[in-house]
């Protein structure tokens, strides 16, 4: 279509525009001096603060004290000249409500001193407390009006960063949210709590083996983010994409995912120029981006850091999606992270890579080269494996939301089943625990697994499965079932928690069975084999796409929860409940606030979706089919025209059917609301749909008001 293609062209000249701005030498390897340059790093605190305060500000951090005021005065002081040093001028407590977003309330360095002048100014109160106007966040009704007020407090554990915006930059302190009442509002609060929980039982496991050195575990995770790059031309013709950030319309294109090979590695410049731009970017914030260029579907990208403590990295994901999101417009592309933002092309996850680790860096799910780490290893394997089959369902509502709908459970990877596929060289050695009898390893040898003995384990991290929504690859979980714009905050706080309480129920057996008298290799290796027995059931290796995979699924008894409704419950059952509040991740009533808040972002978010396409359909659709008809008529082409009013009557009739369902229910509320949407809306919006987009079909090209998918997805 003429007018999109000359779209397009401005968009590519804009960009070379940008693209010879930015000069050869930006051009450049991105490892030349700018990592972490807009970091209040641990190096850059350690070569600015007076030493006595570096000193004091460790020791707070590493054994958890609460922080002293004229500590706080003096590291912010730092901060802020620091920040102006880099040209500051604003700072912001940053932090991430329940949304998934990031939010910012902008202050001015400078106050006014009452001379008409203003000075710098930014107290330790300042950076360790601040107070946004909240009572727009969600808070799944946490706080009631009389409290409406939340507040933001500093998470010394991340560094402080600077973000440039057109106007100038401004000094991000990331922050936690909190009520006045001491609640959490945030995904960070039980994120670190979590990894409080978990290093405390880990530590105390440990200690059963011996190692009286390491005073903390911390969990690590990488995560993979998969994203779309579409022109912004087209995005702005699409009421769909940028209300609800993903197509409502769109007739499947000629030319579709199945020649995905033929643009595997093939990145146009625009697009290529964009990225480096956007891993430089994250490079100055710290970001170890290490970007992975390939691409699933047409015009899908992936980017991936390397792992770092669990809320340094969840922070840095976040910041990721947004430099992501704004570099992109730099280059006339809107980045994508929508779940699903085209049917019948690949949707977009985010792969949460996880391992647990002591704080001078053993992994402790390496299999290791003597017989007392192997064992270890096998310890802490066992107690995720059983703690993931023990809370599976946990897990499945942990990456719950209307967006993931499209992909989990529906036609695409993973399935709403929660398996773990551990590789055939770690199961057959369970396996062998289980039974007792030494099996062969890959060069020969016998393990004797029925002693306690372990040689070194023989594993490959090569084995691969790409249909598993958990996969042990070698060193550490892999965990795919997470939606594209997804915080990894509760997920993570998920993960964390569940293995901590089944290390601590381990332990405990450990130690009983020292009672009983077997010694403690003995006692391990029992309660892995224990364990294996009981919870192998959630190991499986096939194909998890498979629809025998649901049937075999049932007869273990694992649970099958295909829409976000489904697995939502889960998030405040007794199990979930009781064991958050043993580990103080939280409370019956934070957990209730965050089952509210999905339940009702899934009911909203399908309201608007549903407003939007009856809009787009009566206004858009419509009027174009309509046009189209009366030119046929008036050109006398009989045949076609009585074809098109069919489906043009079929359209009325179903677009009316919809904006039926899709009103006002004052009386439910919750799950019940999220269902009726769920049941009553959706089918008649995919309904309203298929009609549309046969349309599209027929409908001459020049008349149609949509960008379409072969637009959007192969012009680049
Ligand atoms: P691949 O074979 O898929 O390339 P990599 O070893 O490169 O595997 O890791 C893939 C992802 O897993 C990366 O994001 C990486 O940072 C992350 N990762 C590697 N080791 C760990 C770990 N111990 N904990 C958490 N994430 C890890
Ligand atoms: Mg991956």
């Amino acid at each position: 279509m003429a007018t999109k293609t000359r779209q397009h062209n401005l968009a590519a000249a804009r960009w070379s525009a940008n693209g010879s701005a930015l000069g050869a030498s930006d051009l450049t390897d991105p490892a030349t001096g700018i990592f972490g340059e807009s970091v209040f790093s641990p190096a850059v605190q350690k070569a600015r603060l007076p030493r006595d305060v570096h000193r004091r500000l460790q020791d707070t951090l590493e054994h958890g004290q609460p922080l002293d005021p004229s500590l706080a005065d003096a590291v912010a002081k730092e901060m802020r000249e620091w920040a102006m040093e880099k040209g500051a001028t604003h700072y912001t407590h940053w932090f991430q409500p329940l949304t998934g977003l990031t939010a910012e309330k902008h202050d001015s360095f400078f106050a006014p001193v009452g001379d008409g002048t203003a000075i710098a100014e930014f107290s330790g109160k300042e950076l360790i407390q601040g107070e946004p106007d909240a009572s727009s966040f969600p808070t799944g009704g946490v706080r009631a009006t009389f409290e409406a007020r939340g507040y933001t407090a500093w998470d010394p554990t991340s560094p402080a960063f600077i973000l440039d915006n057109p106007n100038g930059a401004v000094l991000c302190i990331p922050t936690a949210f909190v009520s006045w009442t001491g609640e959490a509002l945030d995904h960070k609060i039980p994120l670190l709590r979590s990894m409080d929980s978990l290093s405390r039982v880990a530590v105390r496991a440990l200690r059963m083996f011996g190692d009286e050195q390491t005073m903390r575990v911390l969990t690590t995770v990488g995560p993979e983010q998969e994203y779309f790059l579409i022109d912004e031309h087209f995005y702005y013709e699409r009421p769909d994409l940028y209300t609800t950030g993903r197509t409502l319309f769109g007739a499947k294109p000629p030319k579709g995912q199945e020649l995905d090979e033929h643009y595997f590695g093939s990145i146009p410049e625009r697009v290529l120029a964009c990225m480096l731009d956007t891993e430089r970017e994250l490079q100055r914030l710290g970001v170890p981006v290490k970007t992975r260029h390939n691409e699933v579907a047409p015009s899908q990208y992936e980017i991936a850091p390397l792992f770092e403590n669990s809320n340094v990295s969840s922070d840095h994901q976040q910041l990721t999606m947004l430099v992501l999101q704004n570099i992109a417009r730099r280059y006339g592309l809107v980045c994508l992270m929508h779940e699903k933002p085209f049917a019948g092309v690949n949707g977009s996850g985010k792969h949460n890579n996880w391992s647990m680790s002591t704080d001078d860096g053993q992994n402790l799910l390496e299999p290791g080269d003597s017989p007392t780490r192997n064992l270890r290893f096998l310890f802490f394997c066992a107690a995720v494996i059983a703690a993931v089959d023990r809370h599976q369902e946990l897990l499945r509502a942990s990456v719950a939301s209307v967006g993931q709908d499209h992909r989990l459970g529906a036609n695409e990877a993973p399935p709403a089943i929660i398996s773990i596929f551990l590789g055939g060289e770690l199961e057959r050695v369970f396996k062998a625990i289980e039974s007792g009898e030494p099996i062969e390893d890959s060069s020969g040898n016998f393990l004797g697994l029925g002693t306690p003995v372990l040689p070194p384990l023989p594993l490959h991290g090569g084995d691969r499965n790409r249909t598993s929504p958990l996969a042990f690859t070698g060193n550490k979980f892999e965990f795919r079932a997470l939606g594209s714009s997804m915080s990894l905050g509760f997920t993570n706080a998920v993960l964390n928690t569940i293995t901590a309480e089944q290390l601590d129920k381990m332990v405990d057996t450990v130690e009983a069975l020292r009672e009983e008298g077997l010694d403690r290799d003995e006692a391990v290796l029992e309660v892995v084999r224990r364990a294996w027995r009981k919870h192998s059931r959630i190991v499986f290796d096939g194909d998890g796409y498979a629809t025998t995979w649901h049937d075999e699924a049932a007869r273990r008894g694992l649970a099958n929860l295909p829409t976000t409704p489904d697995a939502l419950p889960w998030i405040v059952e007794t199990s979930t409940v009781q064991m958050f509040e043993r580990y103080k991740v939280l409370s019956e009533r934070e957990l209730e606030a965050r089952f509210d808040v999905v339940a009702e972002q899934y009911a909203t978010k399908l309201n608007i979706e549903a407003e939007v396409a009856a809009s787009i359909a009566r206004t858009m659709i419509l009027p174009a089919a309509i046009r189209y008809l009366g030119e046929i008529e008036a050109a006398g082409v009989g045949a076609l025209a009585s074809g098109l009013r069919l489906e043009i009557d079929e359209l009325i009739a179903r677009l009316g059917d919809l904006e039926r369902v899709n009103v006002k229910h004052p009386a439910i509320e919750g799950l019940v609301l999220a269902k009726h949407m769920r049941d009553e809306v959706l089918p008649r919006m995919n309904a309203t749909r298929e009609v549309a987009d046969r349309l599209e079909r027929l409908v001459a090209d020049d008349l149609w008001p949509l960008p379409k998918y072969s637009e959007m997805l192969f012009i680049k």
